[in-house]
């Protein structure tokens, strides 16, 4: 077999969706390839932020995105809680109008949580009936870029005009493009997450819970999903813990949770906040998502800067080019540096003290920076977020 394309998408995940569509409405023919055939397991807690509501809402059009909506939300909860070990350091009710921001005060300011399998099959399969071409359970092996050749494990040759990686974390085509051209700069090391999602007979619990001091200078994550709790734990790449398994199972039995034979650990990288210096190559490669490293490092979200750089690369192809995809890319960069900054403070000892010992007095400053800052996006300094909360009280 073999085809050509103008863009070939390596990777079916919510940024070469992304970027796939955009590119059909824009007139594009282009393939998407996935190693997995559709619906796959994906490893993720399902965090769907407004912001990443509102940059699947501008690549899908207002019908489909409520269409997918209901097809992948799981929950929407209402209290943030912070703990430090075990101990409970402070809980944020969002909808609680007392404890909202003023420009937010008529928004919902529930905490999304969606499927991932769901909300990704649903993409693949709006992709496919846009007329987008989908090569699926059959895994890129190869890539000739000076050729502008890619070899899939089946044999089949897909040649392109542009190619887009967004194929992951652990991305080939950043590996083969490594081997091919040595002076290009991959991202940096990832983090090992590690995940299980609980029935509720096993383990109960309310809204999206954040455990400090489980792992060093990083969170474990308990969420409340439907019929369904998740649990799950981030090791920093930097950080040494040897035994992070042992971690996660400590951790689940301090939680109490019941039956755990039933639930197998299982492990997926993330890249936290070592983002590629310049994630395009040649002047038709283009790197998106977590191939690229775009993951926010405070709190590993990374579904929304998988939908906007996919989104923002597409858009650069239709208008003609890497530089431009640099250009959109660098709020991305910036948005990411923030959250790195932040991540690097929680651990160092005196921040870190100085949050821990203040965070049970500041529930509503709390909010206010989980919804400002976090749900939604903002470049703000630390003390300008200060001044617009003191200003609006
Ligand atoms: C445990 C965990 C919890 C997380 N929780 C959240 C959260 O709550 N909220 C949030 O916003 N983010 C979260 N994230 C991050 C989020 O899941 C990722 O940032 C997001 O999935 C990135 O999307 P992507 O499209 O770039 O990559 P992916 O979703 O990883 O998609 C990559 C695709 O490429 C395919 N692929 C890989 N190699 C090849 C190949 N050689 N050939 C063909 N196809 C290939 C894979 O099969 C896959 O379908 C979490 C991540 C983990 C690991």
């Amino acid at each position: 077999m073999e085809y050509h394309f103008n863009t070939l998408i390596v990777g079916g995940g919510p940024s070469g969706c992304a970027c796939g569509i955009t590119l059909l409405k824009g007139g594009r023919d282009c393939c998407i390839v996935d190693k997995y055939a559709f619906p796959r397991t994906k490893l993720c807690a399902g965090l769907f932020t407004a912001k990443s509501q509102g940059c699947l809402q501008s690549v899908l059009g207002q019908a489909v995105y409520a269409e997918a909506m209901r097809t992948a939300m799981m929950s929407k909860e209402n209290t943030f809680s912070l703990f430090r070990g075990m101990k409970p350091l402070v809980t944020c009710n969002l909808t609680n109008t007392s404890e909202q921001p003023v420009a937010l005060r008529h928004s919902d300011c529930h905490i999304h949580l969606v499927n991932r399998p769901v909300l990704d099959n649903f993409l693949i399969r709006h992709f496919v009936s846009l007329g987008g071409f989908l090569i699926e359970g059959d895994a890129v092996k190869d890539v000739d870029f000076a050729g502008k050749v890619v070899t899939l494990a089946s044999g089949t040759i897909v040649r392109y005009d542009n190619l887009v990686a967004a194929d992951g974390a652990t991305s080939m085509v950043e590996k083969a493009l490594v081997r091919h051209d040595g002076t290009f700069a991959a991202k940096g090391n990832s983090a090992l997450c590690l995940e299980i999602n609980v029935d509720r007979e096993d383990y109960d619990a309310n809204g999206v819970n954040i455990y400090f001091d489980i792992v060093k200078g990083s969170y474990a994550w308990v969420f409340a999903k439907g019929e369904k709790v998740c649990i799950g734990l981030v090791k920093l790449p930097w950080q040494k813990n040897n035994d992070v398994q042992r971690t996660m199972l400590d951790f689940c039995k301090d939680l109490g949770v019941k039956n755990m034979d039933k639930y197998p650990l299982r492990g997926a990288m993330l890249p936290f906040g070592n983002m590629m210096p310049r994630p395009v190559w040649g002047g038709n490669v283009y790197f998106v998502g977590d191939a690229a490293g775009l993951v926010e490092p405070l709190t590993g979200e990374g579904i929304y800067y998988a939908l906007q750089s996919g989104q923002y690369a597409a858009e650069s192809i239709l208008e003609g080019g890497t530089e431009r995809y640099l250009g959109k890319v660098a709020y991305l960069h910036s948005l990411i540096s923030k959250g790195r900054y932040y991540q690097s403070l929680l651990e160092m000892k005196l921040p870190s003290r100085f949050f821990f010992r203040h965070a049970p007095h500041h529930r509503r400053f709390i909010s206010y920076f989980y919804l400002t800052q976090i749900e939604h996006a903002s470049l703000d300094s630390f003390w300008k977020i200060m001044w617009k909360y003191k200003r609006q009280k």
